[in-house]
């Protein structure tokens, strides 16, 4: 069984994107600049955001952090939102989900210009990857891409099982791995919360993305010997041995299913930092897409 070290990898990103600040600066060029956008105290959010600009300061980029309280109107998100599109010195842009309620997160998502969309949300850029056309790939599929990529892993003919039909992760995840690209060529078939037996399916899986978020659902039983398992899931389980009182779970019971894997992608280590290192990837992109504009 290998592991496939998403914290490694996606170091090797970040430095790769290192250099390339590191070169525009000897050209003179603009340095990325990206901005993130966090409206309310949600614990999680806060802890992906500040892991986000802190990976900028890393690379070289510069970075805006926005903090709204919660009570913040959806009007004066729109607002902000309209500033950063307008704001010549970003390059891109992130407004961080789950947003409060009283706010319409796919309202918020068709507000971000879609040349700043670096998450990769706006339906321009989904429809854009969709059609096989150049776009801003949502940062945890390209990330998990670019993992099968760098360790070599072969999909072309593969059948790919996704379970769950996220708008982040699932769908996108299973159009990619479908399409005609050097990560791609697979049969895909996408699980969700109406499928029927399960376990029938993921049995005849040779790779299984996991993106449900039920902690260790997964399990060895469900997987056959040789499978290449893709871990999304991140839930905070209740672990009063932990300083923190929670431990981080994947959606698969690694314990049972990296005893049949070929490879496995560790919780916390594997998807997580990828997800990251591809949202700088975006933002770098961003920036280069307007050198000749
Ligand atoms: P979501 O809640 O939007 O979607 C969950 C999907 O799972 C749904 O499509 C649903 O149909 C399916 N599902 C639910 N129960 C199921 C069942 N019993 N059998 C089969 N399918 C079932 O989730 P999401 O936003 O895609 O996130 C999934 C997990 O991935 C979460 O734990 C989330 O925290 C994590 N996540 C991690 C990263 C990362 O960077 N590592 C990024 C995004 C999401």
């Amino acid at each position: 069984m290998i592991l496939l070290d998403g914290k490694t990898t996606s170091n090797q990103i970040k430095e790769e994107i290192a250099q390339a600040v590191q070169q525009r600066k000897t050209e003179s060029k603009k340095i990325p600049h990206l901005a993130a956008v966090l409206v309310g105290n949600d614990g999680a959010s806060m802890t992906y955001v500040n892991s986000k600009v802190k990976s900028c300061e890393r690379v070289g980029f510069k970075s805006t952090l926005i903090r709204l309280d919660a009570e913040t109107s959806e009007e004066t998100l729109l607002q902000e939102i309209e500033k950063l599109n307008t704001d010549d010195d970003i390059d891109g842009f992130i407004v961080q989900l789950p947003l409060p309620t009283h706010i319409d997160e796919q309202k918020i998502i068709m507000a971000v210009h879609p040349d700043k969309d670096v998450d990769g949300f706006h339906p321009i850029n989904v429809g854009r990857m969709t059609l096989d056309l150049p776009a801003f790939l949502s940062a945890t599929p390209f990330g998990i891409l670019e993992l099968l990529e760098r360790y070599n892993i072969e999909t072309s003919g593969k059948h790919a099982v996704i379970i769950g039909r996220s708008h982040i992760v699932g769908r996108p995840m299973s159009i990619l791995l479908s399409q005609k690209r050097p990560v791609g060529n697979a049969t895909v078939t996408v699980a969700h919360s109406r499928t029927k037996n399960l376990k029938e399916i993921t049995l005849q899986a040779d790779i299984i993305i996991a993106a449900l978020g039920i902690p260790e659902f997964l399990t060895g039983d469900m997987v056959k010997d040789g499978v290449v398992i893709i871990d999304v899931g991140i839930t905070r389980v209740e672990d009063s041995s932990k300083p923190r009182g929670y431990r981080l779970a994947g959606d698969v019971h690694f314990e049972s299913v990296s005893k049949k894997a070929s490879y496995i992608t560790p919780v916390p280590g594997g998807v997580g930092p990828m997800t990251i290192a591809m949202l700088l990837k975006n933002t770098l992109l961003a920036c280069q897409n307007k050198d000749n504009t």
